[in-house]
């Protein structure tokens, strides 16, 4: 464990959440943001982070996203602004990067106590989907979309396990901080992001059901601008 454990401040925080925009499904979270009404954003620069709630970290290529990070300059920002009050939601990659730590590898961001296995399910053939009940998200099962998806393997003090199936956790939390080993953003429910809302302090449209049945698989490509 490296930087997990210490409080955030909750002194700076805006009322937009942004989608770290490196690489990864960041249109996918947009569209279900934007569905609910929340000011969302890109993040892509050291600027973009002024004035959010929130932050979330897509699903991609861990390696790849880590490697940007670096190169960016981004990692202290993230933390800083962590620590300011700016709430976390890691899915999939996003997930191994906030990790306090990795199964035979370094940590990257390591900012919520848990233990990811990468590829933990196996290779890209072996991606998966099924539903789960998790009541304190939904009261309807909620889709759940595992691709090349890495298994949490243990929560540590301050994480609380919000979906275990079988031998893993596929999501958890700590106070400022969630984490999903699988892409609710590929779906057409609306109840992960309406939840990390929430937990950011902001008001999403809660009147709605849980799946929003105007969404469809090419919904994102209108942030995209592709023809
Ligand atoms: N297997 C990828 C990694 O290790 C994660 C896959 C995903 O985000 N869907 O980064």
């Amino acid at each position: 464990m490296s930087r997990a454990g210490a409080n955030p401040s909750h002194s700076t925080v805006g009322n937009a959440i942004g989608v770290l925009d490196l690489q990864g499904d960041v249109f996918e979270h947009l569209d279900h943001l934007q569905r609910l009404g929340i000011d969302a954003r890109p993040v892509k620069q050291i600027e973009d982070f002024d004035g959010l709630a929130g932050l979330i970290l897509p699903g991609g290529e861990s390696t790849c996203l880590a490697r940007l990070l670096r190169i960016f300059d981004i990692e202290p920002v993230i933390v800083r602004k962590y620590h300011e009050g700016m709430k976390l939601w890691g899915t999939c990659a996003g997930a191994i990067l906030l990790a306090g730590s990795l199964t035979g590898e370094a940590p990257h961001l390591g900012l919520i106590d848990i233990e990811v296995q990468r590829n933990g399910f196996g290779s890209q053939l072996d991606s998966f989907a099924c539903e789960a009940l998790i009541p304190k998200i939904s009261s309807e099962p909620v889709p759940l979309t595992f691709i090349r998806a890495p298994k949490i393997l243990h929560a540590g003090e301050g994480v609380e396990v919000l979906l275990r199936i079988e031998d893993f956790i596929a999501a958890a939390e700590s106070a400022d901080i969630l984490v999903t080993a699988f892409h609710p953003e590929l779906t057409g429910c609306l109840a992960f992001h309406r939840y990390f809302a929430a937990k950011c302090g902001l008001r999403p449209r809660t009147e709605e059901a849980a799946f929003d049945p105007s969404w469809n698989m090419t919904s994102w490509t209108r942030h995209a601008r592709v023809a």
